[in-house]
């Protein structure tokens, strides 16, 4: 069986829909998508060694199936540069997400490395009621979320759909560097979308897959946030 069967059926067997980012990002190394590395956290001792073995700076974050826009909740904080500070972001996160929520099950927290700041895109998937699964692409920040500048292909996709995608969206020409940005390795974005695409026709039942932001670098790609929800 493979992991990503494993995981899904586990999450059914408890009853969840809501994969956890660990989760999602073990699915993610599976379909050869780039991810940040990462280790679960259950307490401040684990969270400062897992800090080490990862390299400084890191970033924490709140591993809840009740929590699904962890920033929303105090729970992520980014750029920690010494095991104190990452002690003491461990217990501000525990504590920030039961103000949040206090019957949210806190499983842990997410001890990653934390990507340089680049261009952030996003890549998703939503299965549509009639189409069946679809692509989606944009570009981070306001260009999603405010003006609604993004592409879509139903699922799959080739190499030449994935690249049109990131064409038509009107960011595109940040992609290709501006001003004091280099240009994006449009190549491996293509390859995340492709990825992506592969990973959503093995599996009808994700209903919705969300890499949010993925950094795109002069050279690779680096997903450091991912969910993934199923029907
Ligand atoms: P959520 O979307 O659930 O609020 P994210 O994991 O996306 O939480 O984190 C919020 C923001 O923090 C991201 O959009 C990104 O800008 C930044 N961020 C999160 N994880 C990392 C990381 N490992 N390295 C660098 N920046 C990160
Ligand atoms: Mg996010």
């Amino acid at each position: 069986m493979s992991g990503t069967t494993r995981i899904i059926s586990q999450a059914r067997i408890e009853g969840r829909k809501v994969l956890l980012e660990t989760e999602a990002k073990t699915i993610c190394v599976e379909y050869r998508i780039p991810v940040t590395s990462f280790s679960l956290a259950k307490n401040e001792s684990e969270a400062a060694k897992f800090a080490e073995q990862i390299g400084f700076p890191v970033v924490l974050k709140v591993v809840s199936p009740h929590i699904i826009h962890k920033s929303d909740a105090g729970g992520v904080m980014l750029n920690l540069n010494s095991t104190g500070a990452v002690r003491s972001a461990y217990s501000k996160i525990i504590e920030n997400a039961k103000r949040y929520d206090s019957t949210a099950q806190i499983v842990g927290v997410l001890v990653q490395e934390m990507a340089p700041q680049s261009t952030e895109v996003i890549v998703g998937a939503i299965k549509d009621s009639q189409f069946g699964q679809t692509l989606m692409f944009g570009l981070g920040g306001i260009f999603v979320e405010l003006l609604k500048d993004v592409a879509f292909r139903i699922a799959p996709v080739t190499e030449a759909e994935a690249l049109a995608m990131m064409t038509e969206v009107k960011a595109y020409p940040l992609l290709k560097g501006y001003r004091n940005s280099p240009p994006a390795d449009v190549k491996a974005i293509a390859d995340v979308i492709l990825n992506t695409s592969r990973l959503v026709m093995d599996y009808p039942d994700i209903k919705e897959l969300d890499l949010n932001p993925v950094m795109a670098y002069e050279k690779g790609v680096k997903t450091v946030d991912a969910r993934i929800i199923l029907e």
